[in-house]
């Protein structure tokens, strides 16, 4: 039983048309993330499911409760933004004891409420002091935020929205104004944050590394529509479409205008001319002409020699990255082809190697 149910969700401003019948389902404790370039309608669908906006058409089912009627406060549903939007008069304790009291007050009549927060103070500070505990700011209780690093309000942004204990928590690309190390601590700190709540956490961002380092699973969305929803490694092992397979990873792209037989194998022709043997056995598979191939370039190897799946290569840029070496080369036909080594290979500009590839790894996309 899905925990999040979205049903053909529809939302149109004025004529243009910004999410194209959006559905998906996400299980209680799952880091579900939607990963789409800028402009997509990401944040659309996250206001949503919080009510911020309402949507043309479509169900949102939230732990069997529709939620088309509810107003945005009745919904329970945290929010974590790039900007922090904390107190600045305000310490980090205070801040999040703000959260626990608007909470509170927002669930109780108000005799009840001002007689229990002033009877349960103790308790609320030992509440407020794990949450802070759980998301390592135990030195920072009495800090005001203007003393805080990025990384650390965005810490208190997100112990503020648990201390709520929201049904659902919508991180909309949190990390987005944070450097390259902190956004990958904060990646690791929120991921675990996930897992010791067992919280159910909708996550959005444009970035795959960021997406593919803490998902669970992951929908892609393109101008509004959401083309696969997966788990990260058949997200990036079966892309459905030309989109994904370009802006998830590096990849080899080629389109197939022709089908020859050679010595009883197909060979898939490019529009250039260059040639690939395709593996019988997914004949079934083979889509209407013209269509995309796609081969990884960590599938290309060197080592492994092979008659017919063979491809002379010019090395035309040699890129380091993170101790490995990315080559660019461009094929007879003048086509571009990318593969990865490791930095102990001793390839230089303008040679001329082999590349070999595996009939199996090559996939057909259907757009
Ligand atoms: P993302 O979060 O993926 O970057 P958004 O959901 O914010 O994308 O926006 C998707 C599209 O909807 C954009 O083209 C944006 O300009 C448009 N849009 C968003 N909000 C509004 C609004 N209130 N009025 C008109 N257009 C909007
Ligand atoms: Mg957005």
């Amino acid at each position: 039983m899905p925990y999040l149910e979205i049903k053909n969700l529809h939302k149109s401003y004025g004529k243009k048309e910004i999410l194209k019948n959006i559905s998906f389902d996400v299980s209680e404790g799952e880091l579900f993330t939607i990963l789409g370039p800028s402009g997509s309608g990401k944040t659309t669908i996250i206001n949503c499911i919080s009510g911020v906006t309402d949507p043309n058409s479509g169900e949102i089912l939230l732990d069997n409760l529709l939620l088309d009627n509810l107003p945005t406060n009745e919904r329970n549903i945290g929010l974590v933004f790039q900007e922090y939007s904390l107190f600045d008069n305000l310490t980090v304790r205070d801040n999040i004891d703000f959260a626990l009291q608007a909470k509170i007050r927002k669930t109780l009549p108000d005799i009840l409420k001002w007689k229990l927060l002033k009877k349960e103070r103790y308790r609320f500070q030992n509440e407020i002091e794990i949450i802070l505990k759980k998301v390592d700011l135990k030195d920072h209780f009495n800090k005001y935020p203007k003393q805080l690093s990025g990384g650390e309000k965005q810490r208190v942004a997100l112990a503020r929205a648990l201390i709520q204990e929201p049904k659902l928590l919508c991180l909309d690309e949190p990390l987005a104004a944070l450097d390259k190390n902190l956004k990958k601590e904060l990646q690791k700190e929120i991921k675990r944050i996930q897992r010791e709540t067992g919280k159910t956490f909708i996550y959005i961002t444009h970035d795959q590394t960021e997406a593919f380092t803490i998902s669970d699973r992951i929908a892609v969305i393109n101008n509004g529509e959401i083309i696969q929803v997966d788990t990260p490694k058949n997200i990036y092992e079966f892309p459905k479409t030309k989109f994904i397979a370009n802006f998830i990873g590096d990849n080899n792209l080629f389109k197939i205008e022709k089908i020859e037989n050679q010595d009883n194998k197909l060979v898939f022709v490019t529009d250039k001319g260059a040639k690939f043997v395709f593996q019988e056995t997914n004949k079934e598979e083979i889509p209407q002409l013209p269509f995309t191939i796609c081969l990884r370039p960590e599938k290309l190897t060197f080592k492994e020699k092979r008659l017919y799946n063979n491809l002379k290569v010019k090395l035309n840029d040699i890129i380091y990255l993170d101790g490995r070496i990315k080559i660019v080369g461009g094929l007879t036909t003048g086509e571009e082809i990318t593969t990865m080594c490791n930095s102990e290979h001793n390839f230089s500009k303008g040679d001329t190697i082999n590349l070999y590839y595996s009939e199996k790894d090559i996939l057909i996309l259907n757009q």
